[in-house]
């Protein structure tokens, strides 16, 4: 393996890594490198992502690049790492887990939000922590985690981004034999709950103490003041948790697999896998078709999320001190559940003031939307196109209902509370423009891209790149791409296997 020296004139030589998380105790992880692939190439990159962590456009199309992002060379400074982490999988303790097929390269200084951003590979080879998998990511999973996560960042909703994807033409098993990929994640922390719980039920108390005085001096300064660190700690954890949830259920994203290891600690989507965007409405629904028991189902996120900061919770009680506290900093999670939906979907229904009976009005759209399985951003969009003034049609939005008469009379309802803003129609109408999305990552869209990727063509991933960026704006020119699937996509299946 070759090493990158900073010193050289190519353009990454602006990245020069460190790696925070390898100055926690040894135990927390093992030093490791990328098992390199033949041959890589690269399938996509995301300027933005380079911007972030400083680098030039120019830098994302040499070979240097798709080495370094492959894991064939390693990058100036980096002490490239897998960590161990535990958790609950579908609700059962999984015990010990861990990157079994991520690699954390180090963090960079970035000038965005966050001071300083991890750089992880994802299926760079076998870990300590692999068990029966093969450390590799197939190059479909990997290009559905990268347009996701670009996707929500650009819906404004916390998640860990996507710098590229590399490939290879070596095949790995899954249920038919795949090509291989690499996806660079970047985010401040790949931290999940499931880290702490790790050490809890490992029953190793200065561990778990040196993980949470990590997380509060490097992403929390601001609560070590407080009279309880860790209880504030868990507090924001599960305020972040509940907004995230909020965030998900108003665009009708569905993770697929919320389990405690792949939930952030910093309140950011992770772990991308059959997770998939509400189509048809049904508040059933679950993407994941592994799931037989619907346990993520579209319905139950919010109260997984909570679930899962009890879980949460539990580990951190030998450092907060006592159930009491414990529950004090987990009972924040309904009110801003609560607090952070009913903002949301005032803004979906373009209601810039709230009134008491606001929810009754949302919850019966909701069920008329459920009774026709109407298209979830089809129906938002449409509804940012009704007038107050009864003489303009309301047929874009009508089209998606079966039952029409229910629809009126909801909608004369609905007409009647607007009379109650003081915003024009033109200015209300705008605004539900920006909270309603007119492009959201539909799987036939992902399928599509995919198949073609393939086939060595990736223009539709970039293509599909480009329209998610702007999920808002009209683009008149990519109105396919808000359509309804096709026919053929209507039964595709997404599973755990990526
Ligand atoms: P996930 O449900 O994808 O978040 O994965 C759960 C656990 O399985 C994590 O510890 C992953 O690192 C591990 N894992 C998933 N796929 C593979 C693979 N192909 N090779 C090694 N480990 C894997
Ligand atoms: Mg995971």
């Amino acid at each position: 393996m070759t090493v990158i020296d900073p010193q050289a004139a190519t353009p990454l030589h602006a990245l020069t890594l460190d790696n925070r998380f390898a100055s926690l105790p040894s135990a927390f992880y093992t030093a490791l490198k990328p098992t390199p692939l033949p041959s890589p190439y690269l399938v996509c990159s995301s300027a933005p992502v380079a911007e972030l962590i400083g680098l030039e456009a120019s830098a994302l199309s040499g070979d240097n690049f798709t080495e370094a992002f492959t894991g064939n060379q390693l990058l100036a400074g980096s002490r490239p790492l897998a960590a161990v982490y535990s958790g609950h999988q579908f609700g059962v303790w999984a015990g010990q887990l861990g990157d079994g097929r991520a690699i954390l390269l180090g963090d960079v200084a970035s000038k965005g939000p966050s001071a300083r951003l991890e750089i992880q590979l994802k299926g760079s080879g076998l870990t300590p922590y692999s068990r029966m998998g093969d450390g590799r990511a197939v190059l479909r999973s990997s290009i559905r985690e990268f347009l996701c996560s670009e996707a929500m960042a650009a819906l404004g909703i916390q998640t860990s981004r996507a710098l590229c994807i590399t490939g290879s033409d070596q095949y790995v098993m899954r249920e038919k034999p795949e090509t291989s990929a690499v996806v660079t994640r970047v985010a401040p922390s790949f931290i999940r709950f499931g880290s702490f719980e790790h050490w809890y039920y490992n029953n190793k108390p200065e561990e778990l103490q040196a993980l949470a005085d990590f997380v509060l001096e490097h992403y929390y300064p601001e609560l070590r003041e407080d009279a309880n660190p860790y209880q504030a700690l868990l507090g924001e954890v599960t305020r972040r948790t509940a907004e995230l949830m909020a965030h998900w259920q108003a665009v009708g994203f569905m993770h697929g697999v919320m389990n405690t290891d792949n939930m952030s600690v910093l309140g950011l989507t992770i772990d991308y896998g059959p997770f998939g965007f509400m189509e048809a409405y049904d508040e059933g629904h679950i993407c994941n078709h592994t799931d037989s028991q619907g346990r993520y189902s579209y319905r139950m996120q919010p109260t997984i999320g909570h679930w899962n900061c009890h879980a949460l919770g539990q580990a951190m009680l030998p450092l907060i001190g006592s159930v009491e506290d414990t529950q004090a900093a987990l009972s924040v999670y309904q009110d801003s559940y609560k607090r952070k939906m009913d903002e949301l979907l005032h803004r979906k229904f373009g209601l810039a003031t709230s009134e008491a009976a606001d929810g009754e009005l949302f919850d019966r759209f909701f069920a008329l939307m459920q009774e026709s399985h109407a298209d979830f951003t089809q129906t938002f969009r449409a509804l940012c196109k009704v007038q107050r003034d009864s003489s303009v049609p309301d047929e874009p939005l009508r089209d998606l209902f079966i039952d029409r008469n229910t629809l009126d009379v909801w909608l004369n309802a609905y007409k009647e509370r607007l009379a109650f803003e003081d915003r024009c129609d033109e200015q209300r109408m705008q605004a539900m423009r920006t909270a309603n999305p007119k492009y959201i990552l539909r799987n036939y869209l992902a399928q599509v891209a995919i198949e073609k990727a393939e086939n060595k063509d990736f223009s539709e991933v970039e293509k599909l790149l480009q329209i998610l960026r702007s999920p808002f704006d009209e683009q008149e020119e990519h109105e396919a791409y808000a359509d309804l699937p096709p026919d053929w996509a209507l039964h595709l299946e997404v599973s755990c296997s990526s």
